[in-house]
């Protein structure tokens, strides 16, 4: 077992600009999700050092694949990029606060900080549903930043749902 006080990048904080650009970042994959069709959430999986391992945005209608949330997609990215199923000291930066399946994806692949913008009341699993990270003490759990730009992540959602109506 790796002791937790091992653990060099917890205590380090994310810079303020850094947590925006990987924001940006992940509302541009967002919006190019709604133009493919998809629901728009984007995420992006930064490395230690704060290096873009890898972005995607929902793909379910292209991958006919229920699962293919964004957050499903850079972990998987990111571990095959890193060669390793443990993402440790890495931080996944999301639109929309992650769904019970993507909650517990994120602890078992060790994301170190989990940063997301907009709330999710109806479908979230972090600070809402489940709480996976309070409910669940077997699970690794990650520090949690949520209502980054939530307002401009909201607009998006409410936007995409709006124009389908
Ligand atoms: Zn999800």
């Amino acid at each position: 077992m790796l002791a937790p006080a091992g653990d060099p990048g917890q205590e380090k904080p994310m810079s303020e600009p850094a947590l925006h650009h990987a924001m940006s970042l992940s509302l541009a994959e967002a919006r190019a999700a709604a133009a493919r069709g998809e629901v728009p959430v984007g995420a992006v999986l930064l490395g230690p050092d704060g290096t873009v391992l890898a972005q995607a945005g929902n793909r379910t209608e292209q991958d006919c694949d229920a699962a293919a949330h964004a957050e499903m997609l850079v972990l998987r990215q990111a571990g095959q990029r890193l060669g390793s199923p443990r993402l440790i000291g890495c931080d996944l930066v999301v639109t929309l606060e992650p769904c019970p399946m993507c909650a517990a994806a994120i602890a078992l692949f060790r994301v170190r900080r989990v940063v997301f913008g907009a709330y999710d009341p109806k479908g979230g699993g972090v600070e809402h549903g489940p709480r996976i990270y309070d409910t669940s003490p077997a699970l690794h759990r990650p520090e949690v930043i949520g209502g980054v730009r939530e307002t401009e992540a909201a607009a998006l959602l409410r936007d995409f749902f709006a124009a389908r109506r």
